[in-house]
């Protein structure tokens, strides 16, 4: 495995790697990496022949009150774990190398990031395409891999590729899960014993939601209403937002007629979760 630090040596080596006809996959991360992000690199492989995995906490998509300071890091059990995945290179570059001084071009993506994690994040999305924009220029991948936990994140990075013409495939891999349901997430490691065991509201939030819309239920408003009392329960969860939304468009929807996005992120403790399912309408008896 190849570590490198400089986007300057990694495109070059990238570049290179294209020359000499090797598929690149990429997946890009924060690090702290867990069982969730080792799934993306073995969904890479699956997709090229030299996997590139990057480490970068990104500071243009976190708030001026947000949780960068918090952000778990290690690098030698991310460098361990992306060996024992079989990755290619781990590109681990430093933020004022991503951001020169009097950085002043960013990617804003204008539909699918207003509502959700973009209404509660202003400036979330823009941070993120941004910096996913400037990643692929520097890793070169034929195709880049990303987690549907991240379900709105996905599609903003979708559109991004679709409307800017970037000759990139995205492939998204399913949320890995903790065995009780949590889904897996480098901020887990922030929650204390009793908020990690709080933090499992989210999963039986979308659970209750999943078993009401499979018993007939469509209206997303007594859906949104059994999610949030089942969160009650838990006195250390504060919501952020419980949504229910359009699939494709991410645009609020009354009934499931077609597939609903159920999306929510909540505070637990300090912490914000996000966990994510997609309703389907059920099949007339
Ligand atoms: P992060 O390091 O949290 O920015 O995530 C990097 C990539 O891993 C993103 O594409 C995430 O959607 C994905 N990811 C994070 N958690 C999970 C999980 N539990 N299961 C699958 N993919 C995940």
């Amino acid at each position: 495995m190849r570590i490198f630090h400089t986007p300057a040596e990694m495109q070059q080596a990238a570049l290179t790697l294209r020359r000499v006809g090797r598929r690149i996959g990429f997946v890009p991360t924060m690090g702290f990496l867990h069982e969730g992000h080792r799934s993306l690199i073995r969904l890479a492989h699956q997709h090229s022949n030299v996997v590139v995995v990057s480490l970068f906490v990104n500071p243009t998509q976190f708030g001026p009150t947000e949780d960068l300071d918090r952000y778990p890091r290690d690098l030698a059990h991310d460098e361990k774990l992306c060996r024992l995945e079989k990755t290619g290179i781990l590109f681990c570059p430093k933020a004022e190398d991503i951001y020169q001084p009097r950085h002043s071009v960013y990617v804003t993506e204008e539909s699918l990031s207003r509502g959700l994690c973009g209404a509660s994040r202003p400036g979330h999305f823009r941070g993120v395409a941004t910096v996913v924009a400037k990643l692929f220029n520097m890793v070169q991948p034929h195709v880049a891999v990303f987690g549907e936990k991240d379900a709105q994140q996905l599609r903003v990075i979708r559109r991004m590729v679709r409307d800017l013409n970037f000759p990139v495939e995205i492939v998204s891999g399913p949320t890995v899960r903790e065995p009780d349901g949590l889904a897996m997430s480098s901020r887990n490691a922030n929650l204390s014993p009793e908020e990690r065991r709080q933090a499992l509201c989210l999963r039986r939030a979308l659970d209750r939601a999943e078993t009401l819309a499979a018993g007939g239920e469509r209206s997303t408003e007594t859906l949104r209403n059994a999610m949030l009392e089942v969160i009650r329960h838990s006195p250390l969860a504060r919501v952020d937002y419980v949504d229910l939304v359009d699939e494709e468009t991410l645009e609020p929807v009354s009934r499931i007629e077609k597939p609903v996005l159920a999306a929510l992120a909540v505070f637990v403790g300090p912490t914000r979760l996000i966990d994510n399912t997609v309703l389907k309408p059920a099949e007339p008896a």
